[in-house]
């Protein structure tokens, strides 16, 4: 899994994160808590509802799958999504496809994942709103922007990229 995984189009601080994600070594506040580091709150800083547990925040959070719902929309895709990190990371490859096309894959499950965090640094840190439209704007602006601008054969429009990516990159 590693090897595609490190061969996906995003930003080395971000493909760190989303591996810290996949690892379940993301500072969340539960993590931090296990180390012995004070926290104020161990509930979600996006619901609000429950303990931030890694599978909580990145996949069953009811505000994150809103979020999930409307990129699985736009990538033209249905399936229940898996809570454990790695099972939903395997759940964006596809058995008979190439490389290319899997690391393209995976490039969205890490542009995915990196925004929800980037969103919740921003809600805790910034007192920043949930803006769910913003998140979902600004996956489509990355996907778009890394994998045009690290596949040298992906040439297509952020706005064909957004109205429909899959048939951009069947071009591929
Ligand atoms: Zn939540």
């Amino acid at each position: 899994m590693y090897n595609i995984f490190w061969r996906c189009k995003a930003t080395p601080s971000v493909l760190v994160s989303a591996w810290r994600v996949l690892e379940n070594k993301i500072a969340t506040r539960i993590n931090l808590e296990k180390r012995g580091i004070m926290v104020d709150s161990l509930l979600c800083c996006l619901c609000g509802l429950e303990e931030k547990y890694c599978h909580h925040l990145f996949f069953k959070c009811k505000i994150v799958w809103d979020f999930w719902s409307q990129c699985f929309v736009w990538l033209g895709v249905s399936f229940v999504s898996h809570n454990d990190p790695i099972l939903n990371f395997h759940q964006f490859r596809m058995c008979n496809a190439s490389a290319t096309v899997n690391e393209v894959w995976g490039t969205v499950w890490i542009v995915v994942v990196s925004e929800i965090w980037k969103h919740m640094n921003k809600v805790i840190f910034k007192g920043g709103v949930v803006d769910i439209v913003k998140m979902f704007v600004m996956a489509q602006l990355n996907v778009w922007s890394w994998l045009t601008s690290k596949l040298t054969y992906a040439i297509f429009s952020y706005s064909d990229g957004c109205f429909d990516l899959l048939a951009c990159m069947r071009m591929v």
